[in-house]
Protein backbone atom coordinates (compact mmCIF):
# COMPACT_ATOMS: atom_id res chain seq x y z
CA UNK A 1 0.00 0.00 0.00
CA UNK A 2 1.16 3.63 -1.13
CA UNK A 3 2.43 6.02 1.83
CA UNK A 4 0.59 8.78 -0.15
CA UNK A 5 -2.70 8.77 -1.25
CA UNK A 6 -3.42 11.29 -4.89
CA UNK A 7 -6.50 14.05 -3.52
CA UNK A 8 -7.61 16.25 -6.25
CA UNK A 9 -9.00 19.69 -5.67
CA UNK A 10 -11.74 20.56 -8.38
CA UNK A 11 -12.22 23.34 -10.51
CA UNK A 12 -14.68 24.28 -8.45
CA UNK A 13 -13.64 24.91 -4.95
CA UNK A 14 -15.21 24.32 -1.59
CA UNK A 15 -13.75 27.36 -0.12
CA UNK A 16 -14.14 28.09 3.89
CA UNK A 17 -14.44 31.94 4.90
CA UNK A 18 -13.88 32.81 8.38
CA UNK A 19 -12.56 36.22 10.27
CA UNK A 20 -11.98 37.29 13.91
CA UNK A 21 -13.98 40.18 15.08
CA UNK A 22 -10.89 42.87 14.03
CA UNK A 23 -10.58 41.57 10.65
CA UNK A 24 -14.30 41.25 9.63
CA UNK A 25 -14.81 44.41 7.88
CA UNK A 26 -11.61 43.54 5.59
CA UNK A 27 -13.02 39.86 5.14
CA UNK A 28 -16.11 41.63 3.64
CA UNK A 29 -14.25 44.17 1.47
CA UNK A 30 -12.26 41.24 -0.11
CA UNK A 31 -14.99 39.22 -1.03
CA UNK A 32 -16.65 42.72 -2.40
CA UNK A 33 -13.99 42.86 -4.49
CA UNK A 34 -13.12 39.09 -5.38
CA UNK A 35 -17.14 38.50 -5.68
CA UNK A 36 -17.07 37.59 -9.65
CA UNK A 37 -14.21 34.81 -8.31
CA UNK A 38 -16.11 33.69 -4.97
CA UNK A 39 -19.45 32.89 -6.86
CA UNK A 40 -18.11 30.48 -8.76
CA UNK A 41 -17.21 28.24 -5.72
CA UNK A 42 -19.14 26.62 -3.19
CA UNK A 43 -18.59 28.89 -0.26
CA UNK A 44 -19.04 27.83 3.75
CA UNK A 45 -17.97 29.75 7.05
CA UNK A 46 -17.99 30.11 10.52
CA UNK A 47 -22.10 31.31 12.15
CA UNK A 48 -21.10 35.21 12.33
CA UNK A 49 -18.14 35.37 9.20
CA UNK A 50 -20.79 33.97 7.07
CA UNK A 51 -23.67 35.61 8.10
CA UNK A 52 -22.24 38.84 7.23
CA UNK A 53 -20.71 37.84 4.46
CA UNK A 54 -24.38 36.72 3.31
CA UNK A 55 -25.82 39.78 4.38
CA UNK A 56 -22.99 42.40 2.90
CA UNK A 57 -22.60 40.82 -0.44
CA UNK A 58 -25.13 38.35 -1.83
CA UNK A 59 -22.95 35.84 -1.97
CA UNK A 60 -24.11 32.05 -1.62
CA UNK A 61 -22.58 30.77 2.14
CA UNK A 62 -23.53 28.19 4.28
CA UNK A 63 -22.58 28.85 7.78
CA UNK A 64 -21.49 26.25 10.71
CA UNK A 65 -21.05 27.12 13.89
CA UNK A 66 -19.47 30.57 15.53
CA UNK A 67 -16.05 29.90 15.83
CA UNK A 68 -15.64 30.42 19.78
CA UNK A 69 -18.69 27.91 19.89
CA UNK A 70 -16.46 25.08 18.18
CA UNK A 71 -16.85 26.88 14.07
CA UNK A 72 -13.38 26.54 13.77
CA UNK A 73 -13.54 22.57 14.56
CA UNK A 74 -16.63 22.08 12.27
CA UNK A 75 -14.61 23.14 9.54
CA UNK A 76 -11.73 21.20 10.28
CA UNK A 77 -14.01 18.19 10.44
CA UNK A 78 -15.02 19.13 7.00
CA UNK A 79 -11.05 19.00 5.96
CA UNK A 80 -10.97 15.91 7.12
CA UNK A 81 -14.08 14.50 5.26
CA UNK A 82 -13.04 15.85 2.20
CA UNK A 83 -15.85 18.32 1.88
CA UNK A 84 -13.56 21.61 2.30
CA UNK A 85 -10.41 22.01 0.50
CA UNK A 86 -9.60 25.95 0.46
CA UNK A 87 -9.46 27.77 3.87
CA UNK A 88 -9.66 32.08 3.59
CA UNK A 89 -9.11 32.91 7.36
CA UNK A 90 -8.39 36.52 8.34
CA UNK A 91 -6.94 35.92 11.83
CA UNK A 92 -6.04 38.61 14.10
CA UNK A 93 -2.67 38.73 15.25
CA UNK A 94 -2.87 41.02 17.98
CA UNK A 95 -5.76 39.64 20.16
CA UNK A 96 -5.60 36.98 22.61
CA UNK A 97 -8.62 34.97 21.43
CA UNK A 98 -10.87 32.18 23.93
CA UNK A 99 -10.71 29.40 20.94
CA UNK A 100 -7.21 29.72 20.05
CA UNK A 101 -6.59 25.97 20.61
CA UNK A 102 -9.31 25.53 17.45
CA UNK A 103 -7.51 27.89 15.50
CA UNK A 104 -4.30 26.15 15.82
CA UNK A 105 -6.30 23.00 15.45
CA UNK A 106 -7.90 24.34 12.01
CA UNK A 107 -4.72 25.40 10.95
CA UNK A 108 -2.68 22.13 11.59
CA UNK A 109 -4.90 19.74 10.20
CA UNK A 110 -4.81 22.09 6.85
CA UNK A 111 -1.13 21.54 7.37
CA UNK A 112 -2.00 17.94 7.20
CA UNK A 113 -4.13 17.37 4.64
CA UNK A 114 -2.38 20.10 2.25
CA UNK A 115 -4.79 22.58 1.72
CA UNK A 116 -4.39 25.93 0.12
CA UNK A 117 -5.02 28.50 3.89
CA UNK A 118 -4.28 31.97 3.67
CA UNK A 119 -4.15 33.52 7.11
CA UNK A 120 -4.05 37.05 5.79
CA UNK A 121 -5.28 39.76 2.70
CA UNK A 122 -1.95 39.17 0.72
CA UNK A 123 -2.03 35.12 0.87
CA UNK A 124 -5.60 35.35 -0.61
CA UNK A 125 -5.01 37.77 -3.27
CA UNK A 126 -2.28 35.53 -4.79
CA UNK A 127 -4.12 32.39 -3.90
CA UNK A 128 -7.46 33.74 -5.82
CA UNK A 129 -5.56 34.78 -8.65
CA UNK A 130 -3.46 31.91 -9.36
CA UNK A 131 -4.29 29.72 -12.53
CA UNK A 132 -4.98 26.71 -10.17
CA UNK A 133 -8.33 28.55 -9.56
CA UNK A 134 -9.60 27.49 -12.48
CA UNK A 135 -7.71 24.13 -12.71
CA UNK A 136 -7.97 20.57 -10.95
CA UNK A 137 -5.27 20.24 -9.04
CA UNK A 138 -4.01 16.91 -7.42
CA UNK A 139 -1.94 16.93 -4.32
CA UNK A 140 -0.55 13.91 -2.17
CA UNK A 141 -1.45 13.00 1.52
CA UNK A 142 -0.67 10.69 3.81
CA UNK A 143 -2.32 7.87 3.47
CA UNK A 144 -3.74 7.40 6.89
CA UNK A 145 -5.30 3.34 6.27
CA UNK A 146 -2.02 2.56 6.07
CA UNK A 147 -0.63 4.42 8.91
CA UNK A 148 -3.46 3.19 10.88
CA UNK A 149 -2.81 -0.65 9.22
CA UNK A 150 0.86 -0.17 10.47
CA UNK A 151 -0.11 0.85 13.84
CA UNK A 152 -2.21 -1.40 14.86
CA UNK A 153 0.32 -4.07 14.20
CA UNK A 154 3.05 -2.62 15.82
CA UNK A 155 1.52 -1.02 18.93
P1 LIG B 1 -17.41 33.81 13.80
O1 LIG B 1 -16.17 32.93 14.18
O2 LIG B 1 -17.44 33.90 12.33
O3 LIG B 1 -18.62 33.12 14.34
O4 LIG B 1 -17.19 35.15 14.47
C1 LIG B 1 -14.91 33.26 13.66
C2 LIG B 1 -13.83 32.94 14.63
O5 LIG B 1 -13.64 33.72 15.56
O6 LIG B 1 -13.17 31.88 14.50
Amino acid sequence: MSDYITFTIEEKKDIALIAHDNEKPKLIDWCKENYNILKHHNLYGTGTTARMIADQTGLRIKAYNSGPLGGDQQIGAKIVEGVIDFVIFFSDPLTAQPHDPDVKALMRIAQVYDIPMAINKATADFMVQSRLMDEKYDHEVINFRKTIQERAKML
